[in-house]
């Protein structure tokens, strides 16, 4: 999955002293974060893909107790660094950061084992589905944005802004997930195998100005009065 999993990070930031959006968005992509780290150091992604061009080799960010860790690393370390959020920010972040492997369980084909190098691998595949995964990963990041929007108050181009950002990073979806998987499907040819050092420093840097974009969005709004 890709811009769904920013669904839950908007979870806290209705309250005024609430996890902010911008953190929820990169806790809901810490472990593709460490992914793309671990891409540049040629610990992951070392394998291409041979069996569809949305299979990866990522034994050990996106294990299921790999996942695990990273979940519990991004909430300690947003203890340390916001100790004002308290245990229940700390919470709110584990549990963001772990909602990736949940909802990447659903999307991906079978490239997630239970631990690094297990046999098992988990994956049930709505990526095989390309319209209908779309669809769902879409909803998920305009529903969210539409919520937000509801709770919280701010001039118009906040407003705009937000869904320029939903409407380019749909495009984006589109064109990294969904035309791949339908070009696959009707030639039977896979896509040339990306540069991985390449893609991963692409993946952090989107990563990273996506939660930026929002970051300044997230400045121009504040919270209704309940
Ligand atoms: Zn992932």
């Amino acid at each position: 999955m890709f811009i769904g999993h920013y669904g839950p990070a908007v979870w806290d930031a209705h309250r005024a002293n609430g996890v902010r959006l911008w953190h929820g968005f990169l806790a809901v992509q810490a472990i593709d974060i460490v992914t793309m780290v671990l891409g540049i150091l040629g610990i992951e992604g070392r394998t291409p893909p041979d069996t569809h061009p949305l299979a990866f080799d990522i034994p050990y960010s996106h294990s299921l107790v790999g996942s695990l860790l990273i979940s519990l690393a991004a909430a300690l370390l947003y203890r340390a660094f916001r100790p004002g959020a308290g245990r229940k920010g700390m919470v709110v972040i584990g549990l963001l950061a772990f909602s990736h492997w949940v909802l990447d369980l659903v999307v991906h084909r079978p490239d997630m084992p239970i631990w690094p190098g297990g046999d098992m691998l988990l994956g049930l595949g709505l990526w095989n589905f390309a319209w209908p995964a779309y669809g769902l990963e879409v909803l998920l990041l305009g529903g969210m944005i539409a919520w937000w929007l509801g709770v919280t108050k701010g001039p118009l181009w906040t407003a705009v802004a937000s869904w320029a950002l939903v409407t380019f990073m749909s495009v984006m979806q589109f064109f990294i997930m969904t035309k791949p998987t339908l070009d696959y499907q009707q030639s039977g040819i896979l896509p040339p195998p990306p540069d991985g050092v390449g893609l991963s420093v692409a993946g952090l840097v989107v990563f990273f100005v996506f939660a930026g974009v929002i970051a300044l969005i997230e400045r121009g709004r504040t919270v209704k009065a309940a």
